[in-house]
């Protein structure tokens, strides 16, 4: 079958691979629909040693039951389903809760992260991964595998201050930011100030109707704060889907004191906490920091639900598997609006 691998820390190639077969309580996949996350840019670009080389990369999969594996029940040729890509341990306090995003044993274990992933003809899975998308489009149900989870674990870790009458401010509307922006609209009643340096992803965000849209720059804290009440006010909730230095000193400049501050995006920079007697904090007193990763099925199932109800849809650029390489790229530049999705 035809693959796009890492073969080196970098390299990304559209290749020939054997066919994979599905063992013991596994599924094998007949993939319909990849999402290209920026994770995946991160991944190629992590020295040598973090992550399986050769691997198929894609942890946002959607596709057919092509065959089931020994002893698997309930999945039968021909169904489609939705990929939970995480694979935790199965036995650690976390995983018996159900928070398999928060695995005690196997922090990052997954499809496309550990094991080969879904940008290939095939893919094989355990089947507990698998969940029902009835006859929803395959490209639309691959996004909310993680495009569409992750923003939803973000928001009901912080539900409890999402209140009416209050505001949320979201930084990066890109294929997770714009999912999230439509989650907090279906699922709550907050104000949202949506912020990118990019103006296509501010004309997105308007559409999808983000109350007010503020163009990142060096005057971002001072229009936010016009929207948000300068401090000790500010946004009750921060939801930031970059995370480079820049995005950082804007949320944390612009939370409100008690608020909370989610850190969603994986870019690199870094964020001051300490406070220190005679300084302004570089957090506000009694501010909340999340470090969300992820979700968990059972979300997985909700957000399902929400998209199948016509509130949560993705904005799609599709490209063909041979493409993949061309995707990532439009990626790295900041060129996909939404969601690059590559269907094999
Ligand atoms: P994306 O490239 O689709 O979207 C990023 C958006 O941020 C784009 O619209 C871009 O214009 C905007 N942006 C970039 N720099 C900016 C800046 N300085 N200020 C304002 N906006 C800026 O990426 P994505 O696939 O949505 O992923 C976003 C981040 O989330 C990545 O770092 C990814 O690795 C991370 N991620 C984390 C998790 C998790 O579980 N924590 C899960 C998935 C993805
Ligand atoms: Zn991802
Ligand atoms: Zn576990």
């Amino acid at each position: 079958m035809r693959a796009v691998r890492m073969t080196a820390p970098g390299v990304l190639e559209h290749t020939e691979v054997p066919t994979p077969e599905a063992g013991p309580g596994e599924v094998l996949l007949r993939v319909g629909a990849v999402g290209a996350c920026h994770s995946d840019l991160h991944i190629l670009d992590a020295p040598a040693g973090v992550f399986p080389i050769p691997m198929t990369l894609g942890h946002e999969i959607a596709g057919t039951v092509d065959t089931v594996g020994a002893g698997v029940v309930g999945w039968s040729p021909g169904e489609r389903a939705a990929v939970y890509g995480i694979i935790g341990c199965g036995r650690c306090r976390a995983c018996l809760r159900g928070e398999e995003n928060r695995c005690r044993v196997t922090p990052v274990g997954g499809v496309g992260l550990s094991r080969d992933g879904g940008l290939a003809e095939y893919v094989v899975v355990p089947a507990s991964r698998l969940l029902p998308v009835g006859d929803m489009d395959l490209t639309q149900a691959a996004p909310l595998t993680d495009a569409g989870l992750t923003p939803y674990h973000a928001v009901e870790l912080a539900r409890p201050r999402l209140r009416p009458g209050t505001t949320c401010v979201v930084i990066g509307i890109g294929g997770l930011g714009h999912m999230g922006l439509q989650i907090l609209l279906a699922t709550t009643a907050v104000r949202i100030v949506a912020v990118d340096t990019s103006t296509a992803a501010l004309d997105l965000a308007g559409r999808l109707g983000a109350h007010h849209v503020v163009q990142a720059g060096p005057d971002a804290v001072e229009k936010i704060r016009e929207l948000v009440g300068p401090p000790p006010d500010g946004a009750d909730v921060v939801l930031d889907f970059v995370g480079a230095q820049a995005t950082l000193d804007t949320a944390r400049q612009v939370v409100a004191t008690g608020g909370q501050l989610l850190l969603v995006g994986l870019a690199g920079g870094t964020l001051p906490v300490r406070p220190v007697a005679d300084e302004p904090p570089p957090v506000p007193f009694e501010a909340a920091v999340a470090v969300p990763f992820w979700g968990t099925r059972a979300e997985l199932h909700e957000v399902i639900a929400l998209a199948h109800d016509g509130r949560l849809h993705a904005d799609v650029q599709t490209f063909p598997l041979a493409e993949a390489p061309q995707a990532y790229e439009a990626l790295r530049r900041g060129d996909v609006h939404g969601r690059a999705v590559i269907v094999p």
